[in-house]
């Protein structure tokens, strides 16, 4: 059979247990079907050190100029990492530098099988929560209050004090807090939001506690409001799909009442609490993929495990191990899927449909890595290495 052609995509290496089965995945999944188009930057810990850590820089560059890229998990150095790999610095986290490039949105949606049922039983289908990532508590600035006296909040306009107003007159020691966002941040990640709501065709929910926060979350949700009305609605339309705001407390009921299938959009502090009780409850951190989605149309596909460095020095030692694939699997089917959208190869986007069907009917088969057969109690469960899983749904796929 003739190999499938397609458009370069960025593809970024990582570190580690991934950087192993990134190759593998290749070699046994990809390259066997598709004429592997790829630009190639080796986000790997060592070359990003050699590199000054321009090859990040670089690699965010090219994921705006080709619109598609897939991202390997890499090590975010911390001393021990520096000590490790003798580091000239402790370099950003690869994931940070890209995302303040892409001035994106990161969601994260779990990977569904019959076999692994979510812990909240009415949950059919996926939940992808999107997590605004910028701003907020985050970025607060805080103190102790030693004793009683006035906190007061100021505004310094370009032009002189615009405005100041009493936070409280304390009358014993306490705490202090303010925070920040900007419409400009706000607007991006509304904008993502609704570009990947129309590039999944999910229903986009969202929710704040505007009842509360009158003037900050408020204007989060005049701002989704007013570029949904302005930019987006008549596209919704036409995709069959809606988008609603609700109360924060609403969302939470609605959400574990509902069949899932939509896309749950977050301001920071919830987005990162949520995001682990949703994924959590459909199981395992193996299970889960994350896109990175520009405000203009950009995506970043990759796995939301790190490097699994555990396995990674029993891999060493020359023992087999049972890493979970699947996410970084997703990662590379949802990139070539959005590459075939994106050019009209529909060869393309059938290949990613069809890779990404082999591995579940593989898992749904009762063949799966340690991870997932410990949550899987059927007796005919088969736990499977790394690459006996790979050549599992190769033999799938060649069917
Ligand atoms: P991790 O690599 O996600 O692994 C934590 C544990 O979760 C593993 O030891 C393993 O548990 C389990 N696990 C995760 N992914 C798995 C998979 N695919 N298959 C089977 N089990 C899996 O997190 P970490 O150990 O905290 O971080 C390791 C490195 O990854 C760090 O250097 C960190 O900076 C980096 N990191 C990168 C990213 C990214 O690039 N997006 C994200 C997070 C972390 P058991 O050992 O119990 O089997
Ligand atoms: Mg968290």
């Amino acid at each position: 059979m003739a190999k499938i052609k397609m458009n370069p995509i960025v593809e970024m290496d990582g570190d580690e247990m991934t950087r192993v089965i990134w190759q593998a995945i290749k070699d046994e999944l990809l390259s066997p079907f598709v004429e592997l188009n790829t630009e190639y930057y080796d986000l790997g810990l060592p070359n990003r050190d050699a590199t000054g850590d321009k090859v990040t820089v670089d690699a965010a560059e090219a994921a705006k100029r080709l619109h598609v890229a897939v991202k390997c998990a890499t090590i975010t150095p911390n001393a021990q990492r520096v000590e490790e790999y003798k580091l000239h610095e402790m370099w950003k986290s690869p994931n940070a530098t890209i995302r303040a490039a892409l001035d994106g949105t990161v969601f994260r949606a779990p990977i569904m099988t019959d076999r692994i049922k979510p812990v909240v039983s009415t949950w059919e289908a996926p939940i992808t929560i999107a997590r605004h990532a910028y701003g907020d508590v985050y970025k607060a600035t805080e103190y102790r209050v030693p004793g009683p006296g006035r906190a007061e909040l100021v505004f310094t306009g370009e032009d002189g004090e615009s405005f100041r107003k009493t936070v409280y007159d304390y009358e014993c020691a306490g705490v202090l807090q303010s925070m920040f966002n900007k419409d400009s941040s706000i607007e991006a990640f509304a904008r993502s939001c609704f570009e990947y709501a129309l590039s999944v065709r999910q229903d986009l929910w969202f929710s704040t506690k505007d009842t509360i926060s009158k003037q900050y979350d408020q204007t989060f949700k005049f701002i989704f409001q007013r570029i949904f009305d302005q930019e987006y609605a008549e596209k919704f339309a036409a995709a069959g799909i809606e988008y609603f705001y609700t109360l924060i407390d609403d969302a939470v009921a609605r959400v574990i009442r509902s069949k899932g299938g939509f896309i749950w959009a977050c301001k920071n502090y919830d987005g990162d609490v949520m995001s682990d009780m949703v994924s959590t409850a459909f199981g395992s951190l193996a299970m889960m993929t994350s896109v990175l989605v520009s405000p203009d149309g950009n995506f970043e596909y990759e796995a939301a495990h790190g490097t699994v460095t555990r396995h990674y020095y029993r891999y060493l030692k020359g023992e087999e191990t049972s890493t979970n694939p699947v996410a970084t699997i997703f990662a590379w089917s949802g990139a070539l899927r959005k590459r075939g959208e994106l050019d009209g190869n529909a060869p393309l986007a059938a290949f990613a449909d069809r890779l990404e069907k082999a591995v579940l009917d593989t898992i749904n088969a009762g063949v799966m890595t340690g991870d997932l057969a410990l949550l899987c109690p059927d007796p005919d469960v088969r736990k499977v290495s790394t690459t006996g899983f790979l050549k599992a749904v190769r033999e799938r796929l060649e069917k």
